[in-house]
């Protein structure tokens, strides 16, 4: 029998700004412009230390998209010293990385030349392309537009940045959309090379949000998706799952790879009700694969050096120690 390998990266959460240009329908992490809608430097400093303590080699900052275009975000903000979310993310990435955790920011739609200055801090990057379909839920979201995630996600490509994109199942996309966002996906890797891992994401509906009685995709239909992105992705992008959001033991089958950024620390912001496994859980998740902890860039580009050269001492560093976990 083939000797399988499941991945999944310790990661802290920093969700810098909850504050967010768009509207999409089954949002429950945007909260209107006011007190506590930005994580404060001192909270982001804790958690990066604790993490740095108990092992995390990942800090992943998600937060919402351009904050800047909500009226009176900007007066939240200059106290703290900045002008835009964006140049509060670098500084923090550079925190983390004075910590010893690696920086992976996801902060929705980015220019090419944003994704340029962000690189020098940041192992590796994301946005979820979600779906190319137009759906209801993404009708007030002009981030959410298909060609405007597929152009930067073009970009990241252009500028060697190590990608993680995906998929969100049941917001309204047909089987038939998924296959053409998988192939979406693949064209664009086929260009550059770039797009480490592919998430496939079950949408968790909320009480509270306009799409709380929505659907959800049952296993099997989540089976089917992840077997034909295996069958559509070329090799060298992981196919990964949150086991927090299903019974990933259910899927390792069907072409699993990856188990995604899993916190020993942070909650997961944007699905607060569901816990993280513990690692004696992820264990018992791979069954007979072995468990194996990665940093949030992949292998075979820190082989390639796709990273800023002032990252390459806390890559190595970081890439020695899960390697002496994991054996
Ligand atoms: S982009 Fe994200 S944070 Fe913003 S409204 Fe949509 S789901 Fe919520």
């Amino acid at each position: 029998m083939q000797h399988r390998i499941i991945t999944f990266s310790k990661n802290v959460f920093l969700p810098l700004t909850t504050v967010c240009r768009n509207r999409c329908g089954y949002c429950c992490f945007r909260t209107p412009v006011g007190n506590g809608c930005l994580m404060a430097q001192e909270e982001v400093e804790t958690t990066l230390r604790h993490g740095a303590a108990m092992g995390c080699t990942e800090a992943l900052f998600t937060f919402g998209e351009r904050p800047e275009e909500e009226p009176g975000f900007k007066e939240y903000l200059r106290p703290l010293g900045y002008t835009t979310i964006l140049d509060y993310c670098e500084a923090m990435c550079r925190k983390s990385i004075e910590y010893g955790v690696l920086p992976h920011t996801n902060a929705g739609i980015l220019t090419f030349e944003e994704m340029e200055h962000l690189r020098s801090v940041n192992a590796s990057m994301g946005l979820m392309l979600e779906t190319t379909a137009r759906i209801p839920a993404h009708a007030t979201s002009k981030g959410k537009e298909p060609e405007v995630r597929l152009a930067m996600m073009e970009d990241a490509g252009k500028l060697k940045i190590p990608f993680t994109t995906g998929l969100l199942l049941g917001i309204g996309e047909t089987m038939a959309d998924r296959e053409e966002s998988l192939c979406a996906i693949r064209d664009i890797h086929r260009r550059y090379h770039h797009i480490q891992e592919c998430i496939i994401q079950n949408f968790c509906p909320k009480p509270g949000t306009p799409m709380a009685n929505q659907p959800v995709p049952t296993t099997d239909e989540i089976c089917k998706t992840i077997r034909m992105a295996r069958e559509i992705l070329p090799r060298d992008i992981a196919i990964q799952i949150p086991p927090n959001l299903i019974d990933a033991s259910l899927l390792i089958p069907c072409g699993v790879e990856d188990l995604g950024g899993v916190s020993p620390l942070t909650i997961d912001y944007v699905n607060p009700e569901h816990p993280w496994p513990a690692f004696e859980e992820l264990k018992i998740i791979a069954g007979e694969a072995e468990l194996r902890e990665r940093l949030c860039i992949y292998p075979q580009y820190i082989e390639r050096g796709w990273y800023h050269p002032d990252l390459q001492s806390l890559i190595n560093r970081l890439a020695q120690t899960v390697k002496l976990r994991s054996s």
